[in-house]
């Protein structure tokens, strides 16, 4: 198979993990949704939480004023509820007015928040009852955003672990990818794995309910997005097999995730080689335009996306930079241990969060760059810190080989920023 870079002499896999459980500073579940709900077209998101919930939906997702959207919020109150079985009532008067203004909906998501009115509601109860009473037009399922219980990508894990018991079975061998890409990025990776031989190839989540995948024990799959550890846990339930590999960042870890599913359907060396060959070198070749500002700087993540460990990998061995901190949320070992693996040992990895201990380390160690959630990001800049927003890595494609130019350029424009107010200063 084709050469890649060797892997450092140690990785960071065995490395000591520094734990932390404190206050976090990250958004919730529910942010999952803005991008779900433009990857599944006939899906619809009904936040059953609190006036907060909902400004927080249209803020991150603006305000559709024209456009009927598909996410919604059933906003539950305190002194709107006499009892829990009228909060259940409402529920299905406002599903039953939704339903009948939108023969569209084909999947329809109950999501639950944090306010405590809303967690004593059996939500997997009425998703039951809900989908008995709609099937088969309608499937209701149900899962949580709440900042309580998730961090920020994890919504979309849940949504898509709640999807995995209600496949149908299939005996056939076959590649399901799970993770939501944009349309077009997927589309790339389909026809990368189309001109490798590589078939039949499912995604979770389709773009459409008819589209969803079937699995059994013969379904292989790898996972696109690091973050989906309950996802990962409720396919194997189902009998499938996972493929480890490193994530699709970057023209290095696009081509180790190939290689590892390509083994794993006995594709030919030279075929292999074939195939990739030109967009690896047009992966490269945008890296060394885009990554020159990343030589030598430095980088610090906090812990928010669950993608910090695949980026650490690709900013540190195919940019050129050095990773101080390397905070995650969560560290899944079957995940994200390949690129642990090509991490060098150096950084400090930490999962959870205790946030002041770890501004107090951000502030000692002041990187060149620093990535972590919009509420931090403004203080740290204040601060002469230069910033990244995570959030952004999730709204942009950034996948793949024709997308890894685009990754490093998210890292590369605040340095060049600051770089240019620099010598503006100077001068
Ligand atoms: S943190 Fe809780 S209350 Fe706030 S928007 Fe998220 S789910 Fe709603």
């Amino acid at each position: 198979m084709t050469e890649l870079a060797p892997p450092p002499v140690t990785g960071c896999r065995g490395a000591p993990i520094l734990k932390e459980r404190g206050q976090r500073e990250v958004f919730c579940g529910l942010t999952g949704i803005v991008w779900l709900h433009r990857k599944m077209q006939d899906a619809f998101f009904l936040v059953v939480g609190s006036r907060t919930c909902a400004h927080l939906l249209q803020s991150a997702a603006g305000v559709m004023i024209f456009a009927e959207p598909r996410f919604g919020t059933a906003i539950l109150e305190e002194t709107d509820l006499a009892g829990l079985a009228d909060a259940h009532e409402e529920l299905d008067r406002e599903v039953a007015r939704l339903l009948s203004r939108r023969p569209d909906i084909r999947q329809l998501f109950l999501v639950g928040s944090c306010p405590s009115e809303v967690i004593k509601l059996d939500l997997s109860k009425a998703a039951e009852r809900l989908s008995a009473q709609y099937a088969p037009r309608v499937r209701v399922l149900n899962f949580s955003g709440s900042g309580i219980e998730t961090t920020f990508t994890q919504g979309e894990d849940a949504c898509l672990a709640s999807m995995v018991p209600v496949l149908t079975e299939t005996q056939e061998r076959q590649l399901l990818v799970a993770g939501a890409l944009p349309d077009v990025v997927e589309d790339q990776m389909l026809d990368l794995l189309e001109a490798l031989g590589i078939g039949p190839v499912v995604t979770l989540p389709a773009r459409s309910a008819e589209r969803d995948p079937a699995i059994g024990p013969n379904t292989v799959f790898a996972l696109a997005q690091p973050f989906l550890g309950d996802t990962h846990a409720a396919l194997t339930r189902r009998g499938a097999h996972h493929i480890a590999a490193p994530m699709p960042f970057g023209e290095e870890g696009t081509t180790a995730w190939l290689a590892a599913i390509a083994r794993e359907f006995g594709v030919s060396e030279e075929r292999f080689d074939a195939v990739t060959e030109a967009p690896r070198a047009r992966a490269r070749q945008a890296l060394a335009r885009v990554s020159e500002p990343l030589k030598g700087r430095s980088v610090f993540f906090f812990p928010d996306s669950q993608l910090e460990v695949p980026l650490a990998r690709f900013l540190t061995r195919e940019c050129g930079m050095e990773a101080v901190e390397v905070g995650s949320p969560f560290l899944h070992e079957a995940i994200v241990g390949p690129d642990l693996d090509l991490l060098p040992a150096g950084p400090q990895i930490s999962e959870g969060q205790d946030v002041d201990r770890q501004l107090d380390r951000a502030r000692a160690a002041r990187a060149d760059l620093t990535v972590c959630g919009l509420g931090l990001a403004n203080p740290l800049e204040a601060e002469g810190l230069t910033t990244k927003w995570a959030i952004e890595l999730v709204f942009t494609p950034v996948h793949f080989y024709e997308q890894a130019g685009d990754l490093a350029g998210l890292f590369a424009r605040p340095l060049r920023r600051r770089d240019a107010l620099r010598l503006e200063a100077a001068e």
